[in-house]
This record gives C-alpha cells, structure tokens and sequence, in this order.
C-alpha cells in the first residue's frame, strides 16, 4: 500500500474514533446521512494531513494558530449552530431531535 493511501486511512480511523467519542459524550448525534458523515470525515482527514489539525473542511483556514484552533472539530460554534439550526455548519452533528419521525 502506498504511503499516502495508508495515512489517510490511519487518519481517517482516528477522526472516526473522535467522533464516536465525542458523540457518545454530547447531546448531540451524528448526521443519519452517512453520505454526508462520510464528506465531512473525507474534508476533516484532508485538513489533518494538510495542516497537522482536523480544522473544519467547511471554513476558512486563517494560518493563525490562535484564531484557527476555534475551528478544530468539533469547533466552538457547533454547539450555538445546533441549537438555532439543528445542525453544525458541515452538518455532521445534529440535534438529537432532527431526523427522528
Ligand atoms: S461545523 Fe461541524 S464538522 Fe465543522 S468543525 Fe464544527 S463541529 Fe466539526
């Protein structure tokens, strides 16, 4: 396997384990939609190989360290985001309500 096919995977399963984690600790659950789970987890795995942080794939990277650790996911705004849309701006957390019947 070639170097680059293997360390996104190696990202990839940390940034699913993050996720899990941290989903299993919030309010908040995953998007039921794997297809956009899966986007997200895509554009997050990107950035961590990018820029050394799994900085949200939905914004705009500034490379200032300060301003940017905000937007590490799961990023300061997702929580006031869920709250008034239901939905973190990538989607990837919603409200525990959205989706259910
Ligand atoms: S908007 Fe959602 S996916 Fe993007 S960093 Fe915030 S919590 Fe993560």
């Amino acid at each position: 396997m070639d170097d680059n096919k293997e360390q996104k995977e190696q990202e990839e399963i940390k940034i699913r384990k993050m996720i899990d984690d941290y989903v299993s600790h919030s309010h908040y659950r995953l998007n039921p939609d794997a297809k956009i789970v899966d986007r997200v987890v895509r554009g997050l795995v990107m950035r961590k190989i990018k820029y050394g942080y799994a900085y949200c794939p939905c914004r705009l990277v500034m490379g200032d360290i300060e301003k940017d650790k905000k937007i590490v996911c799961p990023c300061v705004y997702h929580a006031e985001e869920i709250e008034r849309d239901g939905e973190c701006h990538c989607q990837l957390f919603v409200s525990n309500k959205k989706g259910e019947p």
